[in-house]
């Protein structure tokens, strides 16, 4: 090994590295007591911050995997590296100048040779103590993407560390993990590796199951994946396809049913009040309804019918497209729950939702004698306590509302079905919340909760039965996960009469054209609905441009009557709006999103969308779902601002291309993934980290048959699995 070449630079820059290496070691000269207080406290921040990204224990860091590797085992001379224009590379050389510059602006030029040549790196971002330790004779190792500048082979931005001559160089592919804010690599590649000594490495599956489903043996995948040896397949390990790989989203995926399947034993094991009647309520509703059910309703009321008559609460999701006739079924799951003596609630996303399924469900049952109850956050003092009084008397016998209903003070006499309108709207918690209003606490021996390994939890309490719906449909991927614990049903047919919307995509410049084809559908007795552009940024900016969109389509519609609802209008000014628009004396409504679920107006059979760009696809599916109520045909126009990005174009493209919802749900996953689909609110910390569920299925549907097996037939194996891979998780998948 060459000797240390002793320029005051090198040793300058030698001691500089020396001295973060050895930290502690230096600062221990200075006052131990001091010391000791600085030390401690700097982990404790590091651990904070790890904390921070859910690493508390040895086993979160060890399943903290990278994301992906970089090469530094090798390192490529100068000259060789200029041949590598545009690729990433690892040199290695001595500072022969370092200058700060100003022209074209302020950088850091720092010039390296080795024996081939010289290389510039360019930092255009620095700090003064880089020119010190970046002085003339450092020896410095850099790795960044070649090109070829005005003077040369050069770098701009390298990584670069300070080194002595001949330092080896690492044997390994360096991880790079999923980092948080203030965590550097170096910290998080320290902090795994301590927690790999920490590691309690037993393998969570026995033996004889590991081998006979193939699997690598855990020690043996952890520690490659942190460390990857320098002749490992680098291919599989970037698609995730190494056996490694698949040890670790096998053991994820395993981990996640056991969860789910231990979550459904459990409510097995609750009580909830069997809803046996169906009586004269729900007939005298049934012929009371203005038509007559399709078949597709007709078997989704039959299976609900079937488990609210059950002594354990249903939790079942009810599917089915915008315009399906979702709304009818939850009134006859009511109907059971009055005609059985006890009280049911809707509580829906909106306030504009909740008040018109308040009227419309209202003038069903409260010719037929049903009190029903109207709860938002926008009542009156007076009225809000009518209603709280009416609801904890049980005069009321069906409640609907907003998130009022989930705050404190609401009580029910007996709450037996909680029906929870556009589920994927509300957050995991707000729906427990719900359902706990009805939880009822029954004397019964001590009163505690136990629980076993196979999740057989002896339950005293009973729980409301749970109806959800959404138009969002859940692809069977992700039903098979996430939704592993509820039934689903489906209706698959819309209403008789419906003609198909037909969706145009329009250039934003052809806004002239559009306004003329409102106009002539609006001479024609047809209503539109012209949504205003989304601006997340602002809600100001937002109100700006949808009073905007309304002064100029008034003023270029002079002869028509529009109307302006936004988010920022008063609930009963809203109301009146949507009022005359249902009773038809209004030509056009100008709206923000706040029309996007839920509302529905027959008449309605034209919607305009301006920047529909900006939307999500499913967003834009429910707002399209606003028209085609009735038997007019329908047309939606979705307005864009070109040039349209990759993404855009592709969901524009979906919208013209079908209007069926589970088809655009399957396109939209493709577009998003899995996570973003859900939203962390839907599901909670149980999100996949590992497991792609497009191109993971056959492992899913491993790991869903030895959850089954492991349940049966070994609870001590569960236990350990769930308790290294969830923790202090689980609690989310019960809900
Ligand atoms: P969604 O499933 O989107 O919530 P709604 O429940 O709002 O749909 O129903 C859409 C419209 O269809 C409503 O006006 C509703 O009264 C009507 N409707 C529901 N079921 C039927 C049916 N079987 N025949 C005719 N119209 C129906
Ligand atoms: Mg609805």
């Amino acid at each position: 090994m060459p000797a240390l070449k002793s320029t005051p630079a090198a040793k300058s820059a030698a001691k500089s590295d020396a001295a973060t290496a050895a930290a502690p070691a230096a600062v221990k000269a200075k006052g131990k007591a001091k010391a000791a207080a600085k030390t401690a406290a700097r982990p404790n921040k590091v651990a904070d911050k790890l904390a921070r990204l859910g690493l508390k224990t040895p086993a979160d860091l060890a399943l903290h995997l990278p994301m992906r590797y970089e090469d530094e085992t090798q390192v490529v001379p100068i000259a060789e590296a200029g041949f590598m224009g545009g690729s990433v590379a690892q040199v290695e050389g001595v500072v022969t100048s370092c200058d700060v510059q100003f022209r074209p602006r302020r950088q850091l030029v720092v010039t390296i040779a080795d024996d081939s040549g010289p290389l510039v790196m360019r930092f255009l971002n620095f700090y003064g103590s880089q020119t010190k330790q970046l002085a003339e004779g450092t020896r410095i190792r850099a790795r960044g993407e070649v090109r070829h500048g005005f003077f040369g082979v050069e770098m701009v931005h390298p990584a670069y560390k300070v080194i002595n001559e001949g330092a080896p160089l690492p044997t390994a592919l360096t991880p790079v993990y999923p980092a948080g804010e203030g965590l550097s690599q170096t910290i998080l590649r320290k902090a795994v590796n301590d927690a790999l000594f920490q590691l309690d490495w037993h393998d969570t599956l026995p033996e004889s199951l590991r081998a006979s489903l193939g699997l690598m043996p855990f020690e043996q995948a952890v520690r490659l994946l942190h460390n990857p040896p320098a002749d490992v397949d680098e291919r599989a390990l970037e698609e995730r396809s190494h056996p490694a790989w698949i040890r670790m989203k096998f053991d994820e995926l395993l981990a996640q049913q056991l969860s789910l399947k231990r979550a459904q034993l459990a409510r097995r094991n609750k009580g909830a009040p069997p809803l046996t009647v169906n009586g004269d309520l729900s007939s005298r509703l049934l012929q009371a309804l203005p038509f007559q059910l399709t078949p597709a309703q007709r078997r989704v009321l039959d299976e609900i019918r079937a488990d609210l008559r059950q002594p354990y609460p249903m939790q079942r999701l009810l599917q089915g497209d915008v315009g399906s006739g979702k709304t009818v079924v939850a009134a006859l799951a009511a109907a059971q729950a009055i005609d059985s003596g006890y009280q049911a609630v809707l509580m829906a996303p909106t306030e504009i939702l909740a008040e018109q399924h308040f009227h419309k469900i209202a003038a069903w049952l409260e010719p037929l004698g049903v009190p029903v109850a109207w709860l938002t956050g926008s009542l009156k003092k007076k009225e809000k306590l009518e209603a709280l009084a009416d609801i904890a008397s049980g005069h009321a016998r069906l409640v609907i509302g907003t998130h009022a209903l989930i705050q404190e003070g609401v009580e029910f006499e007996a709450l037996g079905l909680v029906v929870v309108d556009e589920q994927h709207r509300f957050g995991v918690g707000q729906r427990l919340a719900l359902r706990n209003k009805g939880l009822t606490d029954v004397p019964a021996g001590d009163g505690t909760n136990a629980e076993n390994g196979q999740g057989n939890v002896a339950d005293t309490a009973t729980v409301p039965h749970q109806l959800m719906m959404s138009a969002t449909p859940i692809p069977r991927t992700l039903a098979m996960t996430y939704y592993a614990d509820l039934e689903v049903s489906v209706i698959d047919q819309l209403p008789p009469g419906r003609t198909p919307i037909v969706t145009r995509v329009v250039d934003q410049n052809r806004r002239e054209e559009v306004i003329t084809r409102v106009h002539a559908a609006a001479l024609e007795g047809r209503q539109a609905y012209w949504v205003c552009p989304l601006i997340e940024e602002s809600e100001a900016l937002q109100l700006q441009t949808a009073t905007d969109t309304h002064a100029a389509l008034q003023a270029a519609l002079p002869d028509l009557r529009v109307g302006l609802v936004h988010g920022r209008l008063k609930p009963a000014e809203k109301q009146a709006v949507m009022d005359a628009f249902i009773r038809g004396e209004m030509h056009v409504l100008v709206a923000t999103t706040v029309i996007e679920v839920g509302v529905d107006v027959p008449n309605a059979s034209l919607m305009v969308i301006e920047h529909a760009e900006r939307f999500g696809l499913s967003q834009l599916h429910q707002l399209r779902g606003r028209v085609g109520r009735g038997a007019a045909a329908s047309v939606c126009l979705l307005l864009y601002q070109a040039p349209l990005g990759h993404v855009a174009k592709q969901r524009l493209m979906t919208m013209r291309e079908t209007t069926d919802g589970f088809e655009i749900a399957r396109r939209d996953l493709e577009i998003r993934g899995p996570g973003e689909f859900l939203g962390a609110r839907q599901s909670g910390q149980a999100l996949l980290r590992f497991a792609d569920l497009e191109t993971d299925q056959w492992l899913v549907e491993k790991a869903r048959d030895t959850a089954a097996m492991l349940l049966q037939n070994d609870p001590p194996t569960v236990t350990r699995h769930l308790a290294r891979w969830l923790g202090d998780k689980e609690e989310f998948l019960k809900v």
